[in-house]
């Protein structure tokens, strides 16, 4: 029996979590993903350095794992993706955060974001609405060390038992800003959030909690995000 397995394992070899490992080749593409990421206007030192520790090729599907160092997304299971990068690093800047803050992030993915948050000693809660992605994602972010705290459901409510937060991440495109997101941020805290068509490209806002039912808001270019998705979808 074992041995049939070993030969099946063989045929298709598909590495297993167990098996993939985190090797010095894997830390200099890391190091050269830093490098271009710093080239590409990224200057806060405790993002880069988080990108440069998180191993991004545990968190892709091993048929990209050769690839993911390129500051690319790339597919990831439920038909979802994992942001590229630089994305991940600019909206992680935007959010201006430090050691010990409180970050909500919608979306979970890959646990790729979330990880480099966990990096910074940020502390983690995040949300995702996929059965399977939330699954997969709790056991991969435990096996790696990391210990957000995760909910399956629905972005748009936010987590509003762990709320206020210092500042909000949400990494699905979403058609308008959801007001349980602006109700739960710290004042002084801000919300990053790609908004727009969800099925083409959209800007990102950075709003930022001024006074209780104070804002104000700045947008940092386009980008294109996979759909954030309402309960009925
Ligand atoms: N931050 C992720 C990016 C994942 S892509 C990473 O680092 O890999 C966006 C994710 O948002 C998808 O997994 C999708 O299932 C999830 N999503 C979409 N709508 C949502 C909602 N309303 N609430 C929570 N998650 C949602």
């Amino acid at each position: 029996m074992k041995l049939l397995r070993f030969a099946r394992g063989f045929v298709n070899f598909v590495p297993t979590k167990e098996m993939r490992k985190d090797t010095a080749k894997h830390q200099g593409l890391r190091n050269q993903l830093v490098n271009l990421l710093r080239e590409k206007g990224i200057s806060n030192e405790d993002v880069l350095q988080a990108v440069g520790k998180v191993p991004r090729h545990l968190y892709v599907d091993s048929s990209f794992e050769q690839f993911a160092y390129r500051d690319q997304a790339f597919p990831i299971r439920a038909n979802q993706t994992i942001s590229q990068p630089y994305t991940v690093a600019f909206q992680t800047e935007l959010l201006e955060v430090t050691e010990g803050s409180k970050v909500l992030e919608i979306g979970t993915g890959s646990g790729y974001q979330a990880a480099v948050l966990c990096e910074m000693g940020v502390k983690v809660y995040s949300i995702e609405r996929q059965k399977e992605l939330f699954d997969h994602t709790r056991e991969l972010l435990q096996q790696l060390g990391y210990r957000p705290t995760l909910k399956f459901g629905d972005g748009y409510k936010g987590m509003p038992t762990y709320a206020p937060f210092d500042a909000i991440v949400v990494t699905a495109a979403a058609p308008e800003i959801p007001n349980a997101l602006l109700a739960q941020l710290k004042v002084g805290g801000k919300l990053v959030i790609p908004v727009g068509d969800v099925s083409d490209v959209q800007r990102m806002y950075c709003i930022t909690r001024k006074g209780e039912k104070q804002f104000s808001r700045a947008t940092h270019g386009d980008f294109r995000f996979v759909p954030m998705l309402g309960n009925k979808e």
